[in-house]
């Protein structure tokens, strides 16, 4: 489809929300154009979210592990040194070959792809200001907005992206700071602060809440913050910044209990503002074909993920929900769905969540104070790695698998493990909740020695029996 002609489909938005959809409605035969004003496909997960995160995570963690835990296993250097230039271009090259792969499955998949910035002229028309220069009009029958989020601001706290970075900038510092401050103690923060942290940075994390991550399990949670602490990772909960001063040659943050009470000032060479996102839908024109969204900014949608307006769709982190990439991707391929007029799903108390620190926590389904909450009775079934033979033959065997399950009929709620891998390891977790298995389901299940998955069937045999190996 040239732009000028009827679209199926327009997505505006080229992250995984917008080309997993783009893709799957053209897969399904329908006529299909996806607008993305960033020059690159795959959003803020592949140019500035997760894949840039995960290779930094990657690389940072290969460094401190030549430092800290190879001697221990025998293999030893003279020297070890960091070479940031080719850290941050292995990234890029990650980056850039996947976005090229992306551009790659649009054409397979016949996805036409319009390059600029697109706004709504009508329920059915997009104006692109394009990113070569003039303007394109972009009609279609069903439109997808997948405009994702941005960086959420602090008030009085300017963003230079030099010394007071968001996650972007964080993602390319072209030296170690030596002191690194970081304000939120969400899971961007802590992936953030572990990069530089293994690199050299002393990390603060300032945090206004009581608590890390606020949707983790609240023992996961607790052994988690110790073992960064042990990372030498700093924690200033229930604190909030008030202040900020760049003048000098780094940056001076003051600070006070979130409550209120003594200011005291905390000096940075960095500070990355990591306190949350919100949706973004500047300059989309949801005013003049009249779209809702919440006070939030979030676009509503109903269960087939259309807006109150006829035709026009929303998906991914523009709307209600986890602002993950693999939530985008389900929200996609159920809204095209239904364009196609065939059943969608996506089931939201299933979407597994990771923090790609080391150790990784995963989890899925209910955490024990969900459960308490619900007042529903329940088992739960722990296994410590440290028990686990894999883990220990490698000597990394901190953290645990945690299962709640109902106490009668022995249904998994619940999953949350601390490990090395556990964001692998957490798949059969999901599969299991998405069958509406026991844990004696997973028990019963072989799994293969040695490995960490063993630590599952032995959590699932502590739910509801006793475990083997502890
Ligand atoms: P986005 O990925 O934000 O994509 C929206 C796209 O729309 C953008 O490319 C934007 O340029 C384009 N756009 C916006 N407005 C217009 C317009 N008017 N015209 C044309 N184009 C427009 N999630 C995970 O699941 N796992 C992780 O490990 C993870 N790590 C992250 C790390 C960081 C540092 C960050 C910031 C995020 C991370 N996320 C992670 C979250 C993940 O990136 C988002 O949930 C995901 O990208 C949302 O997808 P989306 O398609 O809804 O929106």
């Amino acid at each position: 489809a040239t732009a000028a002609e009827e679209n199926d489909v327009v997505v505006i938005g080229g992250g995984p929300g917008g080309y997993v959809a783009a893709i799957k409605a053209a897969q399904m035969g329908l006529k299909t154009t996806c607008i993305e004003k960033r020059g690159a496909l795959g959003g803020t997960c592949l140019n500035v979210g997760c894949i840039p995160s995960k290779a930094l995570l990657h690389s940072s963690h290969m460094y401190h592990e030549a430092k800290h835990a190879f001697p221990s296993h025998g293999v030893k250097f003279s020297q070890l040194e960091i070479d940031l230039p080719a850290m941050m271009a292995q990234k890029d090259k990650a980056v850039s070959g996947l976005t090229r792969g992306i551009e790659g499955l649009f054409k397979k998949n016949k996805v036409n792809y319009v390059k600029g910035f697109g706004k709504f002229v009508s329920p059915s028309e997009v104006s692109v200001d394009m990113l070569e220069g003039g303007n394109t009009v972009v009609k279609g029958k069903n439109i997808i907005i997948a405009t994702g989020s941005d960086v959420k601001s602090l008030p009085g706290v300017t963003i230079d992206e030099k010394k007071i970075v968001s996650s972007t900038g964080a993602l390319s510092l072209s030296e170690v700071p030596k002191k690194l401050v970081v304000i939120g103690a969400g899971y961007i923060g802590l992936e953030m602060g572990s990069v530089w942290g293994r690199l050299g940075s002393e990390v603060t994390v300032v945090e206004f809440a009581p608590d890390i991550v606020p949707t983790m399990d609240g023992e996961v949670r607790k052994q988690f913050q110790r073992m960064l602490e042990k990372q030498k990772m700093k924690f200033m909960l229930k604190t909030k910044v008030v202040g900020v001063d760049t003048s000098g040659d780094g940056v001076k943050l003051t600070v006070e209990p979130a409550a209120g009470g003594e200011q005291s000032t905390l000096e940075a060479d960095v500070v990355l503002v990591s306190a949350g996102r919100v949706p973004f839908t500047a300059g989309l024109g949801l005013e003049t074909i009249g779209v809702h969204a919440d006070k939030a900014g979030r676009i509503t949608v109903d269960h087939h993920f259309m807006t109150n307006v006829k035709g026009v769709y929303a998906i991914g982190d523009v709307i209600p929900g986890p602002m993950l990439a693999h939530k985008a991707e389900e929200d996609g391929v159920a809204c095209v769905e239904f364009i196609a007029g065939k059943e969608g799903h996506v089931d939201y108390d299933k979407v597994p969540g990771v923090v790609y620190t080391h150790p990784e926590v995963a989890s899925v389904g209910k955490t024990e104070e969900q459960v308490k909450a619900l007042g529903v009775s329940y088992r739960v079934g722990k296994f410590p790695f440290l028990a686990n033979s894999r883990a220990k033959a490698i000597d990394d065997a901190e953290g645990l698998v945690k299962i709640l399950a109902e106490k009668e009929s022995d249904k998994i709620l619940g999953v949350h493990i601390m490990a090395p891998n556990a964001g692998e390891l957490i798949h059969e977790a999901v599969l299991a909740l998405q069958y509406g298995a026991s844990s004696e389901d997973i028990a019963r299940t072989c799994h293969a020695h040695p490995t960490m998955s063993e630590a599952v069937k032995e959590a699932a045999m502590a739910t509801y029996d006793k475990p083997i190996h502890i």
